[in-house]
């Protein structure tokens, strides 16, 4: 099948204008992207105007929650009652035209889920998942989290998860917005604690993300050598420095604060003044780690309060409007994302890769807000969201 006609943005910062796509619906795979003659009676559409962009690769989702205020919801439900939720929340998330994820896992249905997803079971974006976040003993996010202390106990946790399916491990180093009675700012493990998380990790060929908001939390993180850090709410000029010399991506999840400030008449106490104190912060940081070349990788928290499923695009406008130049946001949040989570043959149009893109009626390098109203969700060369190309005439 070609879609004719149109601009492509391949999701590794190449730009084609006035080309074909061809892909087969058979394969789920993209065949060639720029020129394609037609072969036999293949279907052709000319999609004139319109603009091709691999599925967005989302690399920090809690496909758990659903937005609301507080966890309690949550830690009510059991889990025959959580995994419907996260089928709900998954579909939600394809629908929109993410047709990747990393999903920050819960209890230890994310791999359940990830299984049944990629046997086409279940709608939903591809998924890299973990079982559970790792955290202290009364840490941030210990509700849905495995708690554990002393470097032994890290050890063990990350083998545990690993046997069960865990994909990448996931460390809460700082303390957190939404668990009352963490302090974002400070480090929650030991340094021998952390080296010894790192180390399992790696060793067991899984990758470490690690929720960081202080600089003193995020450098700790970063010295032990994981792979990328979460939110970045505080970094200072030394943080930034180092997670440039040590190639360390950052996930600066800018949704999640914005959504928060934005409902300040529904969120906890606790989460709202904690939240107002460090919006402006994170801002800054995000600004700060683009302009010395931070690797940065789209993600978006969602499934934290009020940063609903579906909406994962939005974070696109953030990154675009507190200093991301756009084609470097959407390659952020595509390409290079599906790089870093692990998602092979993800988030790029080129020949091989799985057939997972957005048509779009405008350029998202002129507004980059266009992806947040794909006119069409592609996966593995099937339309799933919106018009079968509709637009176009099919001459073929
Ligand atoms: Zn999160």
């Amino acid at each position: 099948m070609i879609l004719r006609n149109v601009r492509v943005l391949d999701g590794r910062g190449e730009r084609f204008e006035g080309a074909s796509l061809r892909f087969d619906p058979e394969s789920g795979r993209v065949d060639a992207v720029g020129d394609a003659d037609p072969g036999g009676d293949e279907p052709v559409y000319d999609l004139s105007g319109k603009t091709v962009v691999p599925g967005l690769v989302d690399a920090h989702v809690h496909f758990s929650l659903s937005g609301e205020a507080t966890v309690a919801d949550v830690m009510a439900m059991n889990d025959a009652e959580l995994l419907l939720t996260e089928v709900g929340n998954a579909r939600k998330t394809l629908e929109s035209g993410v047709t990747g994820v990393r999903a920050m896992g819960a209890r230890d249905l994310d791999v359940v889920l990830a299984q049944y997803v990629a046997r086409g079971e279940v709608a939903g974006p591809r998924m890299t998942a973990n079982c559970r976040s790792i955290t202290i003993t009364g840490g941030h996010g210990h509700h849905l989290g495995q708690e554990v202390d002393g470097p032994t106990e890290c050890r063990r946790a990350v083998r545990e998860q690993v046997k069960r399916g865990a994909e990448f491990i996931k460390v809460m180093a700082t303390g957190g917005v939404t668990t009352p009675g963490t302090d974002p700012d400070s480090a929650a493990f030991t340094d021998e604690e952390m080296a010894a998380l790192v180390d399992e990790a790696h060793r067991r060929g899984v990758h470490v993300a690690a929720h960081a908001h202080g600089a003193a939390g995020a450098r700790a993180a970063v010295e032990a050598g994981v792979d990328t850090i979460e939110h970045g709410t505080f970094l200072d000029e030394e943080t930034i420095d180092l997670l440039v010399a040590e190639d360390v991506v950052l996930v600066p999840t800018l949704s999640a604060p914005y959504h928060i400030v934005r409902n300040a008449d529904h969120a906890t106490d606790d989460a709202l003044q904690k939240t107002n104190d460090v919006y402006e912060r994170h801002l800054e940081s995000f600004a700060a780690a683009v302009e010395a070349g931070v690797d940065i990788v789209g993600g978006t928290d969602a499934g934290t309060p009020f940063n609903y499923h579906g909406t994962n695009a939005t974070e696109l406008s953030f990154m675009v409007e507190y200093g991301m130049d756009p084609h470097d946001a959407l390659v952020a949040m595509t390409g290079r994302a599906a790089e870093v989570v692990g998602l092979e043959d993800a988030g790029v149009l080129e020949p091989g890769a799985f057939a997972d893109f957005l048509v779009l009626d405008d350029d998202p390098l002129e507004d980059i807000g266009a992806v947040r109203d794909p006119r069409t969700v592609v996966k593995g060369g099937e339309v799933v969201a919106g018009d079968a190309f509709g637009v176009g005439e099919l001459s073929g």
